[in-house]
């Protein structure tokens, strides 16, 4: 019998874990079984995701580097790279910005529902604000400091220095080709020995994906807020969700005219990672998982993806920085403060630097939006206004991170001559579809 694709295992996963959790919700214990009994589960399942990506990035990376063989192609991958992730991060901010002042969700927000949020949000958003002073305290470059490690065990103990690893082995595999071949052989061979290794552990672990989005659906179902939040908050998460679901249609516009590719061809080959990026809201969590995807069946050779994705991780957010474009201006509607057409052009600067600066994990791009509230004059006791949906939108907004990592991942392999056929390995037969 053909096997289901993965997409359709894990979807069936995640519907099965949310009417679980909603059968459960109706006995006293049932929050709490799920608690102890189905949560674990899921966390396991995100825990070993992560504990393969800083790994994977060194040994991806310097593989990558060290195939591209001289340090003009690198030089011209890398400015594609960095240059595509730019623009589309600012397309991204720029629709955020349409759709909000069209659709002007703030100011359906009530006095009443407003001082109701803020009392019973405030504290957690002061958390958030404080984790967020505390990045704004440093000087101008310190983002530029923080970028090179002093030292690579310690930089590698912590998923959130993944930018650290990324200077490192990127450092690593340029002297690497600088060196002579002969010489450089037995570690090249190294890594590209580790970096499958790897790819396969990622097989192995996606082997339980559909039970780990099961437990993660579920464990979310029981924690989320009340029904009525959502009400209040309806028209602002309708923005920031039609705004990605507009940023996907761009990609895959982008995706055909720039490499010929079928939308239904890109999306069949992403949907995985898409569905994992929604269950973790970690797009570091995902990243083995889009690898795999997008070398293994949207055909980007090796050399491409293990560069082009791992920055991506890090530093390409188009939906973090949508949201952020959104919820800046939700929070300063339902403030009533009006913000000047130059003060928006500014928040398209910012919320494109605050996205590149969030870290690839849950609720990160809330902390980074702080920073835009405190450019745009915006009062951070807005960030209580928007905290209880935070945890879904950020859901969809990891969907886009990843998915935009993926497009631009397939327009820079095609501006290389580097997009080729799929090519699902042939020992590896946990895949169909
Ligand atoms: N969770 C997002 C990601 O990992 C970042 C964010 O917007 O909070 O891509």
């Amino acid at each position: 019998m053909k096997k289901l694709a993965l997409h359709w295992q894990i979807l069936i996963g995640m519907a099965l874990g949310v009417i679980f959790a909603l059968i459960f919700t109706n006995f006293s214990w049932g929050a709490d079984f799920i608690g102890d009994w189905i949560k674990p589960f899921g966390t396991i399942f995100i825990k070993s995701l992560k504990l393969i990506a800083i790994p994977l990035i060194l040994a991806a990376l310097i593989k990558g580097i060290t195939d591209l063989k001289d340090i003009s192609s690198l030089s011209k991958m890398g400015t594609r790279t960095i240059i595509t992730y730019v623009i589309t991060t600012v397309m991204a901010v720029s629709i955020g910005l349409v759709v909000v002042n069209v659709v002007q969700p703030g100011k359906s927000i009530t006095e009443e529902t407003r001082n109701e949020l803020v009392a019973a949000y405030g504290g957690d958003a002061a958390m958030k604000a404080a984790a967020s002073k505390k990045q704004q305290e440093s000087g101008p470059l310190q983002a530029l400091i923080d970028l090179v490690p002093e030292n690579i065990i310690e930089a590698s103990s912590n998923n959130r220095n993944m930018l650290q690893v990324i200077f490192f082995a990127i450092f690593f595999g340029i002297a690497l080709i600088l060196i002579p071949e002969e010489k450089g052989k037995t570690v090249k061979d190294f890594f590209d020995g580790v970096n499958e290794v790897i790819l396969k552990m990622v097989d192995l672990i996606m082997l339980a994906a559909p039970y780990g989005v099961f437990a993660l659906l579920a464990a979310l179902v029981v924690e989320a807020p009340s029904a009525d939040l959502f009400v209040a908050l309806g028209m602002y998460a309708l923005c920031v969700v039609g705004g990605l679901a507009i940023m996907i249609g761009i990609y895959l516009v982008l995706v055909k005219v720039f490499t010929k590719k079928s939308p239904g061809f890109f999306l069949k080959g992403i949907a995985p990672a898409q569905l994992l990026a929604f269950s973790t809201s970690s797009s570091a969590a995902t990243l083995p998982v889009t690898m795999e995807r997008v070398t293994e069946h949207l055909g980007v050779e090796e050399e491409v993806a293990s560069f082009v994705l791992p920055v991506g991780a890090t530093i390409n957010m188009d939906g973090t920085s949508l949201y952020q474009a959104v919820a800046a201006l939700f929070i300063a509607q339902a403030f009533g403060i009006e913000l000047s057409f130059s003060v928006q052009l500014g928040i398209i600067a910012t919320a494109t630097l605050a996205s590149i600066g969030s870290a690839a994990v849950p609720g990160a791009g809330m902390v980074m939006l702080v920073g835009v509230l405190g450019y745009a004059g915006i009062p951070e006791a807005g960030l209580a206004l928007i905290f209880a949906v935070d945890r879904p939108l950020d859901m969809c907004r990891t969907v886009v991170n990843v998915t935009g990592d993926g497009a631009v991942s397939m327009m820079v392999a095609k501006s290389q001559g580097k997009l080729g056929d799929p090519h699902v390995k042939e020992w590896d037969d946990n895949y169909v579809g």
